[in-house]
């Protein structure tokens, strides 16, 4: 049984009052706070973390998906918000701009450029700021109560999105949500150091299948499972390791990153859950043990592997999948392979659904690419609280469609467009779910935003 105190009742000072707050400074977060400041309202945005970027910097994930289409012929998916920083990004030397299915990226070149854009568009950041609860006011939220290092304070605000990636202002607000009984597996990921990869290092990957939909299995999947065909694995070596019980449980291994001799991995695996604490804190530690027992195995058993030595882990745990809003519409993985149309339509997937298996399973998963599909306002609408919007890896999804808009440039346009829709409805007596989606998409056309397939 639950044990329960009463907390006395106290004074919080009001820290900040902005039109737009922003929770959560991953992907989704940036796109929404600089997409609600160039529409013109004061912005704030709030970070737990020391900086911003989310999984793509903290997360240590390096290779940048949903900019480009998986099929032929290549297409741009995402562009606006997300597009200049990848552009701020690359003129730096920290992300690839190319026709790849994954751009590499520096997750350092990544943080800097977050940092310059947020000043560049006069948004008032606080980072090392926890949202911990909200107070409501019938079924608004009047303001988000913030844990930092001076203590409890509010920061009140005419809408709010919850770009948390885990949702942690809708359930806070008391909005409906939903949470799959088998999640996808969380990921430490981890740098390498003095790696000697045995490929040529500039090869462009791009998928050679399309222009229909498919699965991508078989050879195919093998060949093209890395960004960094320069590294060669050999996966039966790793396959016989494992079923020896020599090497823990692994995905992939897929590699990125821009640095040749400094390649990223994402292979550990941990089951369970990523909103509950007790799981947290056990996959992030056995997850880095087991990123310390695969390092053993690659210094032995794989050429080029034998000096490197582990240089970084992410900040935190990669978690695929959590909560998800039950919001106005529900996107179905249904509706990516029927291309459904939307006419509230505000950001384009070019992902396939890409679901890593729960328990069991090593090495590569099989994945099915749809055409580029289209995403709906009304899945980032919740359907009772009245002042916010979700956005990010959270938006109102089943397991299938969320295996795809999951990933970091996706969300940063769904965050983009939380953005515009939160500005808009700051400028109007009226609540996100009352503005007309033309005003949202004219404005994300405006911020040079892709909503509809490209032709
Ligand atoms: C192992 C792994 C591999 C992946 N591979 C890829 C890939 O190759 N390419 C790709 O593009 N995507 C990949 N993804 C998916 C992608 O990185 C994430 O789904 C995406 O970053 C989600 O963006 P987001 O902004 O919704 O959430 P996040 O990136 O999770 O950002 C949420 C932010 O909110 C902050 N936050 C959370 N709660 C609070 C709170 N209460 N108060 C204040 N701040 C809070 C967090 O610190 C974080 O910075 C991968 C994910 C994982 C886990």
């Amino acid at each position: 049984m639950k044990n329960f105190i009463t907390e006395k009742e106290r004074q919080t000072e009001v820290i900040e009052e902005v039109d737009v707050l922003v929770v959560g400074g991953g992907p989704s977060g940036i796109g929404a706070a600089i997409g609600a400041a160039k529409t013109g309202v004061s912005t704030m945005i709030i970070e737990a973390l020391g900086s911003f970027g989310g999984m793509w910097t903290n997360g240590l994930i390096i290779t940048l998906a949903g900019f480009n289409n998986w099929l032929r012929p290549y297409q741009r998916c995402v562009d606006g918000v997300m597009g200049e920083w990848l552009v701020r990004a690359e003129k730096m030397g920290g992300a690839e701009n190319n026709r790849s299915w994954v751009l590499n990226s520096d997750p350092e070149i990544l943080k800097f450029t977050a940092d310059q854009m947020l000043l560049d568009y006069n948004v008032k950041c606080l980072l090392h700021t926890w949202a911990a609860d909200v107070m409501m006011e019938g079924n608004r939220i009047k303001g988000v109560l913030v844990e930092n290092v001076e203590g409890r304070g509010i920061i009140l605000a005419k809408n709010i999105i919850d770009c948390t990636g885990n949702g942690d202002i809708m359930v806070r607000s008391g909005e409906s949500w939903a949470i799959s009984s088998e999640l996808q597996p969380c990921t430490l990921g981890f740098v390498l150091a003095d790696v000697d990869p045995k490929g040529k290092f500039e090869d462009e990957t791009i998928i050679p299948i399309g222009p229909e939909p498919g699965y991508i299995e078989g050879k195919t999947l093998d060949d093209y499972q890395s960004a960094r065909r320069d590294i060669v694995i050999d996966r039966k070596k790793l396959r016989d390791a494992f079923e020896r019980g020599e090497i823990p449980k692994y995905g992939g291994p897929w590699f990125g990153g821009v640095k040749r001799r400094f390649p990223w991995i994402n292979t550990t695996r941990a089951y369970g859950s990523g909103v509950n604490i007790e799981d947290l804190t056990k996959a992030e530690m056995s997850t880095r043990k087991d990123a310390f027992e695969l390092l053993k195995f690659y210094k032995k058993e794989l050429e080029g592997f034998e000096n490197s030595w582990i240089v970084k882990t992410g900040a935190t745990l990669g978690i695929r999948e959590t909560r998800q809003l039950d919001g106005v519409y529900r996107l179905t993985g249904q509706d990516l392979i029927d291309s459904k149309e939307f006419d509230d339509s505000i950001a384009v997937c070019s992902w396939p659904i890409d679901i890593h298996p729960s328990k069991g399973e090593v090495g590569q998963h099989s994945l099915y690419i749809p055409l580029p599909f289209q995403i709906p306002l009304r899945s980032l609408l919740p359907k009772k609280v009245e002042n916010l919007i979700v956005a990010g890896r959270c938006i109102s999804a089943d397991r299938k469609a969320m295996a795809a808009t999951r990933v970091g440039a996706t969300c940063g346009a769904i965050g983009h467009a939380a953005g515009v829709a939160a500005a808009i409805t700051s400028k109007s007596r009226l609540n996100p779910r009352e503005i007309d989606s033309k005003l949202v998409q004219k404005e994300l056309l405006k911020q040079n935003a892709i909503i509809t397939r490209p032709e």
